[in-house]
């Protein structure tokens, strides 16, 4: 195995700790910032690295397509190619070409581009090669991603064809400082999770994402799901929920053994203008921040609320002024990354309960108080 997990405390359910690999350390419960398509939009590897993100995550799709992974690997991998020394993860692709309504069949998935509409194939092996190309630390197991919501049947099909994948992209994975992670799926059929997450870890894997979730079903039907996976893994293996990133998202699914995270919310909120803040969302376009001097969240230590005002942020944004997308997203996402430190600390120190009622209270208040909340 070339990545380690050392778990350091354990608040219930919840761990904090290190994982270890070739390339270095990073602190677990983390989020990762996705980087679509070599890059988390608007930002530079330099700004990730001042605001301390430890793992990254690049799309496989994208960068297969543009510009190609035999280019990628040329020019150093995704490491060297985007001057980033942190980590990476890379999805396996399965997610976005799964999107495009592709042809599915026993042995892989055929799709088209749409940056020009050319016909590709992934099969587990070839998922492999490319990410193998692409040079991530870790890399994802192709997987049949199960729209939600679907019939039995059709997860159950979809667990059995994910489970014979993972199995080839064990056999296939080759390059002994990649780490690579096989992905549970099942839908929200809570004995289909526990089998799909039973069968995955008896392959092997360095960790295991939980996929499929998220994708538009409640939460009180998410969390069961996530449970009945978590309760068939390893426990010395780091777990990673796919695809979530809002606020009590992030503190339930630790509190259940989370250790990894990645979405895409917060950088795409921030670039439409809404603001991530210890008071909840808010969105910046609101004519009462016309003449604010106030920074976007008092409580918040980014480098954007140290300098300047809503006034003059809400100013740059209703002018289309790009700039207005790159500060939003770098307090956005150190907003989020903060928030981990939180949840971190709090794992450590024995209070994740006390954290887990305060996010509630401004994240998920009770239904009468929904239609107050401003999003
Ligand atoms: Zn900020």
């Amino acid at each position: 195995m070339t990545l380690q997990l050392e778990i350091t405390a354990r608040d219930g359910a919840a761990r904090a700790g290190t994982v270890t690999t070739p390339r270095g350390s990073y602190q677990v419960p983390t989020f990762m910032p996705v980087g679509t398509r070599g890059a988390v939009r608007t930002l530079a590897s330099s700004d990730l690295e001042e605001l301390g993100v430890q793992v990254v995550l690049g799309n496989t799709y994208h960068l297969m397509l543009r510009p190609g992974a035999d280019t990628v690997e040329r020019l150093g991998g995704i490491h060297g190619f985007a001057a980033w020394d942190g980590h990476v993860l890379t999805d396996s692709g399965g997610f976005q070409v799964f999107s495009l309504a592709p042809r599915v069949d026993d042995d892989g998935v055929t799709f088209r581009s749409t940056y020009d509409g050319s016909s590709h194939r992934l099969t587990p092996e070839t998922a492999v090669r490319v990410q193998e190309q692409l040079g991530a630390d870790i890399q994802m197991a192709l997987d049949v991603c199960t729209p939600l919501p679907s019939t039995r049947e059709v997860i159950q099909r979809d667990l059995t064809r994910t489970v014979a994948w993972a199995e080839r992209a064990r056999a296939a994975h080759r390059r002994p400082d990649q780490a690579i992670f096989g992905i549970v799926q099942g839908g929200t059929e809570l004995d289909l999770r526990a089998e799909s997450a039973r069968r995955t870890a008896a392959i092997g894997f360095e960790g295991y994402g939980i996929g499929g979730l998220s994708v538009g079903e409640p939460r009180h039907e998410m969390l069961p799901a996530l449970e009945a996976a978590l309760a068939e893994l390893p426990d010395e293996r780091p777990r990673y929920l796919m695809g979530v990133g809002d606020p009590v998202a992030l503190v339930e699914g630790v509190a259940r053994g989370v250790d990894q995270f990645d979405c895409v919310l917060p950088t795409r909120l921030g670039r439409h203008g809404t603001v991530l803040t210890g008071a909840g969302r808010t969105q910046l376009r609101r004519q009462a921040n016309a003449e604010s001097d106030q920074p976007l969240d008092p409580t918040c230590g980014c480098a954007v609320c140290a300098r300047w005002s809503r006034a003059y942020l809400r100013h740059l944004l209703m002018v289309d002024e790009p700039t207005a997308a790159r500060l939003l997203t770098i307090h956005n996402l150190a907003w989020t990354l903060a928030l981990m430190d939180q949840i971190r600390a709090a794992v450590i120190a024995g209070s994740l309960e006390q954290l887990r009622a305060q996010i509630a209270a401004v994240w998920d208040p009770p239904r009468v108080e929904d239609s107050r909340r401003v999003v």
